[in-house]
């Protein structure tokens, strides 16, 4: 069985995610694209035989053919997209950001509620990560004692210029603010945002920041982003608990010893980094819907909170103050969502 999908944004992710659908993934075909840039989508839907180009990401959900929606446009266009899927009553993966805005991403918690069922699963991909999952089995499984603090890094080569202030939260610190709330199974709920040094690397761009991400059951975590640190792009975390400490491992297969030299390999970027995490996480999704399942990753709730964090980190960065996180009641269809 072949579970046939629609992608509503044909742009860079768009293209990536179809060409792993076709190329790496079992059990999914893509059945129909669509982009607000129609050449796109038509040169995109050349290399997929029997695929319908629509011409709104409305008519693309509305059609009988497409079993399930993959949402690729820009942020701001997710939330309608979403909202049509689920009256629709069809499963969606929406890449992140869930949507723009607090009022948005609730919307979407109420609209999936009142659905009663999960139909909606948000591309935080970090989750699928293998050096991640082993973190979080070693955390789990209470061989370090219970964790009292993480250390996180998240280090850009360099971003583009359009990149402004507020995304070294909105778009860098908000894979660490899901990671967070998955490792410890808790919400954050105080955010405060330290400014060092600017780096000359960074332009006019405050680089880096420093985040303090307080746990609701009173662990710290700290956050360094830096999005212009030259030598590659560097992911870390290591988790203190009272007995020991689990760290990612380094993401290189291979280290060489010559010339009285250790060296290794650093990512280009955060695709070579996560290009696995990217097929495990599509690649559940479709095997837990595929024959009328409900996705078990991240939901609506965790794009809504990771929002609402967001919200409160640009704040703290704005303000200089900490910024208390204040989350709606969760629904009860988002109790076993984790
Ligand atoms: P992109 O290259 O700009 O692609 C977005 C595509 O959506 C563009 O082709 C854009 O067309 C199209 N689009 C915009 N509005 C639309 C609409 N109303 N209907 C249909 N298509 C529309 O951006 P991207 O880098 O692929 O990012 C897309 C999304 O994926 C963003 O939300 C981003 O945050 C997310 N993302 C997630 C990760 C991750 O690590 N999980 C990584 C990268 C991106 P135009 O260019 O003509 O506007």
């Amino acid at each position: 069985m072949m579970l046939k999908v629609g992608v509503v944004g044909t742009g860079m992710i768009g293209q990536d995610h179809i060409r792993r659908m076709t190329t790496v993934l079992a059990g999914v075909e893509v059945a129909a694209v669509t982009d607000v840039d129609m050449e796109t989508a038509k040169k995109v839907a050349e290399g997929l035989p029997g695929a319908t180009v629509h011409g709104s990401g409305e008519d693309l959900i509305a059609d009988p053919e497409v079993e399930a929606v993959v949402v690729c446009s820009w942020g701001p266009t997710h939330e309608q997209y979403v909202l049509a899927a689920i009256a629709a009553g069809k499963q969606v993966f929406c890449e992140k950001p869930l949507a723009t805005t607090e009022q948005a991403c609730r919307r979407i918690v109420e609209a999936e509620s009142a659905a009663g069922k999960r139909l909606v699963q948000v591309g935080y991909m970090r989750r699928y990560d293998e050096a991640y999952r082993a973190l979080k089995a070693v955390v789990d499984s209470g061989r370090i004692g219970t964790p009292l603090m993480m250390h996180c890094a998240h280090r850009n080569a360099s971003v583009p210029p359009h990149y402004a202030a507020d995304m070294a939260i909105t778009d860098t610190a908000v894979h660490e603010i899901d990671m967070v709330r998955w490792m410890f199974g808790e919400e954050i709920a105080a955010v405060r945002v330290l400014v060092p040094r600017k780096s000359r690397n960074g332009g006019d761009l405050q680089d880096p920041l420093f985040l303090i991400l307080e746990m609701a059951g009173g662990a710290l975590v700290d956050v360094e982003i830096s999005v212009n640190i030259r030598y590659g792009y560097d992911i870390r975390g290591e988790v203190v608990g009272e007995d020991g400490t689990a760290a990612l491992g380094e993401p290189s297969p291979v280290a060489v010893r010559a010339a009285h030299q250790l060296t290794a390999p650093v990512p280009a970027d955060w695709r070579e980094r996560f290009l696995r995490a990217y097929d495990v996480e599509l690649q559940e999704w479709i095997d837990s819907i595929a024959g009328g399942g409900a996705p078990v990753g991240p939901s609506a709730w965790d794009g809504y909170a990771a929002a609402v964090v967001s919200d409160a980190g640009v704040a703290a960065l704005r303000g200089g103050t900490r910024v208390e996180v204040s989350l709606m009641p969760r629904p009860a269809l988002y109790e076993v969502s984790r």
